[in-house]
């Protein structure tokens, strides 16, 4: 069983498709025990829509885009407590 750190790091790579089966299948069983990480991963992938439908919603400030991309980059997201 992987913890939440292990979980968020592949949280992205599991959005972009690019986890191999065995992380997945560790992922998603972390997500059925983790309340935490399953709302972290609905907000990842809200966020990649957002970056993703950027040119259809012209909403999103530029500052608040940049800070996403700088996210995205990072291929972590913040997360207020450690584990
Ligand atoms: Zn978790």
């Amino acid at each position: 069983m992987i913890d939440c750190r292990e979980a968020v790091r592949r949280m992205w790579a599991y959005l972009d498709h690019e986890l191999a089966t065995q992380p997945v299948t560790e992922f998603e069983a972390h997500l059925e025990t983790c309340q935490r990480c399953c709302g972290e991963l609905e907000f990842s992938r809200q966020l990649r829509a957002m970056v993703a439908d950027d040119e259809r919603s012209p909403a999103m400030p530029s500052h608040v885009r940049s800070r996403i991309e700088t996210i995205l980059a990072a291929g972590d997201v913040p997360s207020g407590e450690p584990g």
